[in-house]
């Protein structure tokens, strides 16, 4: 039997040998030197700016669409146009990134979380409407790591209660439910451009839309509160509303633009990378991959797996295997880690509730009268354990990287074989579960400094 690399062996791989997120080439040489060229670098009526709103909103049958500086500036902006405010509740995914909840406190709004669906690991519709109050304004429903949530039965619970669907899209760029692209079912929806996403301009974010009025309201909020004149089009200097500095900028619009002409090709090429290792990995006892419901299109922004002791026949807790496994994989010189690592409800954040300068805001704010407001010590609005299914795949979920484009078949079968070869010897890679190893991707894997 080989040695692991874990306990002295050759590495199966090397991380270095796994290509770089995202693919830049001569298009994307090309778009950037023709915003040198033109000289035009900034501002929110800028070409290359309004060009991508008007692309990506065809891209996902939309009206409208709003550039802008990040993912979570779109949701934050999204929250403001829908009229979110203090007092209101914003529901979200208990599995998710922070920004999907924490847009709601920057709206001085008290997020409330829904567990997932312990097979496709989006807001659980089930669970959806026992979770919405009087003051439920929003519900914002993450895509998470490329797979639609179920929208059939959210956008029917939020009609019944006239609630605003905001779907954070910001891991689902092409991604597709039903024939309906990512961005097009609610009300709103929010993408991020930063550097690991399906799309990427090194940073920014998309928000899309159909209503004329929330527009107006969103593209206030981006910049400044801000007026401009209806005549002259000049700024007026009057800030109508609260607003932020969320506008984006000519460079990064310019490579986000020659990215999205090719993203439909680079999301074909992780959908086969993972249709690879979900039929491989899934040959092997232990291995949970990603489950993709029928009419339901991946687009594969991480590539899940979950791991289970008892079926790979080994005695010991999900959290001691996970972590054995992971660490023996990285020593094979896999991209291998978690990505978050609790639910974030459980996230220090919610559990003190201090929220503004510790002041306790917004969920202390006079306005909220709702359940989430801590009224004695012993109370627990965010008690995690009220999310077992979030918790349970926290214990032994972990992430492959490296499957995006250029990666082919050559590094899956990489990954495949340190997969194989760790499972073969599991009782040595159990013997090593407490070595100091933090499995983790390069951040060179994603082109970040
Ligand atoms: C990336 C991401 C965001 C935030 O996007 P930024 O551009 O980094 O602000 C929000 N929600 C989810 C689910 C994300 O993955």
């Amino acid at each position: 039997m080989e040695k692991l690399a874990i306990d002295g062996g050759k590495p199966v791989t090397s991380r270095a040998a796994a290509k770089r997120w995202p693919v830049l080439d001569q298009t994307d040489r090309d778009a950037v030197l023709r915003v040198i060229d033109r000289g035009i670098v900034a501002g929110s009526g800028a070409p290359e700016a309004s060009s991508l709103e008007k692309e990506w909103a065809a891209y996902c049958n939309r009206k409208y669409c709003l550039a802008t500086c990040s993912g979570t500036a779109a949701l934050h902006m999204a929250l403001a146009a829908a009229g979110v405010e203090p007092g209101c509740e914003v529901i979200t995914s208990a599995f998710t990134f922070l920004a999907s909840a924490s847009c709601a406190l920057h709206q001085n709004a008290v997020p409330v979380f829904v567990d997932i669906d312990p097979r496709t690991y989006n807001l659980d519709p089930n669970k959806l409407e026992r979770a919405i109050t009087r003051y439920t304004k929003a519900i914002i429903v993450p895509h998470i790591q490329g797979l639609m949530a179920d929208m059939d039965p959210i956008m029917k619970i939020a009609k019944k209660h006239k609630v605003i669907v905001i779907e954070d899209a910001c891991q689902a760029h092409g991604a597709t439910y039903k024939g309906k692209v990512a961005g097009s079912i609610g009300h709103m929806a929010c993408f991020s451009l930063n550097n690991l996403k399906n799309l990427c301009g090194g940073e920014g974010g998309l928000l899309v839309l159909d209503d004329e009025t929330w527009k107006q309201k969103a593209s206030l909020v981006r910049m400044f509160g801000d007026e401009v004149d209806d005549e002259s089009k000049l700024r007026v200097y009057n800030a109508s509303i609260l607003g932020y500095m969320y506008r984006t900028q000519e460079l990064p619009a310019a490579l986000a633009r020659a990215q999205l002409a090719k993203l439909d090709t680079l999301n074909a090429i992780r959908r086969k990378n993972a249709a690879y290792l979900i039929r491989e990995l899934g040959k092997i006892k232990g291995v949970t991959p990603p489950y993709v419901p029928p009419r339901l299109e991946h687009s594969f922004f991480m590539f899940n797996i979950r791991l289970d002791p008892k079926a790979a026949g080994v005695s010991a807790t999900p959290v001691d295997f996970r972590k054995a496994v992971e660490k023996a994989l990285y020593a094979e010189g896999l991209h291998i880690g978690q990505w978050q690592t609790m639910p974030v409800p459980a996230q220090d954040l919610f559990q003190t509730q201090w929220g503004y300068g510790r002041t306790g805001c917004p969920w202390d704010c006079e306005k909220y009268k709702g359940k989430m407001k801590k009224r004695r010590a012993s109370d627990r609005p965010y008690d995690p354990d009220n999310f077992p299914v979030a918790q349970a795949l926290c214990r032994n979920y972990t992430v492959v990287h490296g499957i995006h484009p250029p990666n082919g078949l050559p590094e899956m079968k990489n990954i495949v074989a340190a997969f194989k070869k760790v499972f073969a010897n599991l009782d040595v890679a159990m013997a090593h579960k407490d070595d100091r190893i933090y499995p983790h991707a390069d951040s060179s894997l994603y082109g970040t400094g």
